[in-house]
């Protein structure tokens, strides 16, 4: 297979369909190293609807967790403290062992990690960390990880980039995935493979107030259930207490391992914000600070970050520092923030290495849910998850390789392309985008309660009706805004089945944490034919499908453990 640099958008034969050994969707971290590992076994072709630099990886900007041997105990206490009882003891002790594994990774990509005069590395502290286990550079831990990755994948032969292109459909035969339906400007091709991986990310994007844009609206979680995975604990989004207060999405994020260094949280008197609340103050985890910012806001006091006490701002956080220039902003002032969505903890229900309950379909980084994080994810543990489980992901997928698409799905490939309606906009409509993040924020934000949420509910089933009257029936599925809408209606139907307050969820109507630790888990709707739809109107409705909810030690009757998801 010809040689591409990633972020090509090179010629597809329209019409027929493309064949590899591995599809991988979405160049984000885990997109991008799991094609990378991919290319050593076989064919790649990766698909992304933005190039690598437009993804939440290349923004991110703490760092990576990094625990040493003898700090493991440590760093699993911290995890699951973090995460309200639903940490996963399974991955967190299979992830935590794979770490020198992810940094050899990283070494071996040229990630210029700071380093003290020895050599090692330097590593600092960030909220609901006991100790500084969190390695860095300098403040763009996502660009010097996407610059590393692309280069590299640059020169990987067998690993054919295709952006600016858009999920449709993951393609279902005989209850296995078999590859997935795009569109470019509007123009549907297909690309059909041995095993199918899913890295499109989380869905923060659809809050009003959110650190990312258009890239994180989680039409991958929507496509994934749709097409017969089961989702698990989607009311779990985290919200980071300190993005800068200005207008557009994404809303800068002012990182953490700035409270690390010194920084305050104060009002507009200057009085710190957090003292007394919480017993770590401003290192308190993101729920706790967020959601106290949140409250505080509500009655009037308004939140800043003082800077003043981080010593050499400029070259410690050079990153931050130009944000605040940019926007206009003194550092020698405090700083407007406010909490924003960032983090979807939930996602499809993915096992260690990625297999979903949906047989070669694989479901990686912010898009899974393997329950590493519970329900609240300490800082820097989610890029940490990324490279262990790509790596995971790749040795289990070439283990025992999938065979390869058979002359019938080829056949039904193409007459799928026949079928799709072509002209379809790549993006949703922004009327509806902002309706939406407008509920989610409004009604499904930092703290819940049911009439709010029943609202939500609602009003998603009227935007999701009145699609039908903006195409024909059967072009609905393919508009981008069925799958931003079955999303954001998926995410509400699991907050509202969480009647407690645990983690990031926090309800105002059932304040207390239940004693029995449980999962939400949402099945998919019934599939009448296995090209992945077929209901009523062409598109099941979120409210299709059943939502069980589970104990976190045990799984429902029948139902696999992730262990033994096929795949
Ligand atoms: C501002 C910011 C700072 C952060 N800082 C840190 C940090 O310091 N440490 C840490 O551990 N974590 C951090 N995080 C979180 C972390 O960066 C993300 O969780 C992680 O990078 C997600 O990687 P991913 O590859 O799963 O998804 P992403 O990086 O979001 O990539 C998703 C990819 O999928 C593609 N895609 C999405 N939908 C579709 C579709 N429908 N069709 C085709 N392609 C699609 C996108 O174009 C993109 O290429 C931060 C996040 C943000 C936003």
């Amino acid at each position: 297979m010809a040689m591409s640099l990633p972020g090509e958008t090179g010629q597809l034969p329209f019409g027929d369909p493309l064949v590899a050994d591995y599809l991988v969707v979405g160049a984000g971290a885990a997109g991008l190293a799991t094609a990378l590992c991919l290319g050593k076994y076989g064919s790649v072709v990766l698909v992304s609807k933005g190039p690598p630099w437009v993804s939440a990886s290349s923004r991110a900007q703490g760092g990576i967790a990094c625990p040493l041997p003898e700090e493991l105990d440590e760093h699993a206490e911290d995890t699951r403290r973090a995460g309200g009882a639903l940490v996963d003891e399974g991955v967190l002790r299979t992830y935590l062992s794979r770490v020198p594994d992810a940094f050899a990774f990283l070494e071996e990509l040229g990630v210029p990690f700071e380093r003290a005069p020895n050599g090692s590395l330097v590593r600092v502290r960030e909220g609901g960390y006991a100790h500084a286990r969190v390695a860095r550079t300098a403040d763009h831990i996502g660009r010097s990880l996407t610059v590393a990755l692309t280069r590299t994948l640059a020169r990987a032969p067998a690993v054919r980039s295709l952006t600016y292109a858009r999920l449709l459909r993951i393609l279902v035969h005989e209850g296995s995935a078999v590859g997935a339906l795009f569109a470019r400007r509007g123009i549907p091709f297909v690309v059909l493979a041995r095993t199918t991986f899913l890295a499109t990310g989380g869905f923060a994007g659809l809050f009003a107030r959110s650190t990312h844009a258009a890239h994180a609206l989680g039409e991958g979680t929507f496509l994934a259930w749709e097409a017969g995975a089961v989702l698990r604990d989607l009311e779990f989004v985290q919200f980071h207490p300190t993005a800068l207060a200005r207008g557009r999405l994404p809303l800068p994020l002012l990182t953490e391992a700035l409270r690390g260094s010194g920084a305050r949280i104060v009002d507009e008197a200057g009085v710190p914000l957090l003292e007394g609340i919480h017993p770590l103050g401003d290192l308190a985890p993101r729920d706790a600070v967020a959601r106290t910012l949140y409250e505080e806001g509500l009655r009037g006091r308004s939140a800043f970050l003082d800077l003043r006490p981080v010593a050499n701002l400029r070259q410690s956080f050079p990153t931050v520092w130009h944000i605040l220039h940019r926007a206009g902003f003194d550092p020698e002032r405090p700083v407007p923030v406010t909490p924003a969505a960032h983090y979807a903890i939930g996602g499809i229900f993915a096992s260690t290495e990625g297999r979903t309950t949906l047989p070669r379909l694989y479901a990686l980084g912010e898009a899974a849910s393997t329950g590493f994080h519970g329900a609240n994810r300490l800082a820097s543990n989610s890029l940490l998850e990324i490279f262990v489980q790509s790596l995971l992901a790749c040795e289990d997928a070439t283990r025992a390789e999938a065979p390869p698409p058979g002359a019938e799905t080829i056949r039904r490939a193409r007459k799928v392309l026949a079928r799709v309606p072509r002209g379809l906009p790549d993006v949703p409509k922004s009327a509806l985008l902002r309706r939406v993040r407008e509920l989610l924020w409004r009604r499904a934000g930092i703290v819940r309660d049911g009439a709010e949420l029943r609202a939500a509910r609602d009003e998603l089933l009227r935007l999701r009706r009145k699609l039908a009257a903006r195409v024909s029936p059967e072009a609905v599925p393919f508009l981008p805004d069925a799958a931003v809408v079955g999303t954001a209606a998926l995410f509400v139907r699991s907050a509202l089945a969480r009647e407690e307050s645990r983690g990031v969820h926090a309800r105002r109507d059932f304040p207390r944490t239940d004693e029995r630790p449980r999962h939400t888990l949402l099945f998919p709707p019934a599939r009448p034919e296995t090209w992945g739809w077929g209901t009523a109107d062409g598109f099941p409705s979120p409210e299709e499908g059943d939502l069980l909810r589970v104990d976190a030690k045990g799984t429902p009757n029948g139902f696999p453990s992730p262990s033994a998801f096929p795949r």
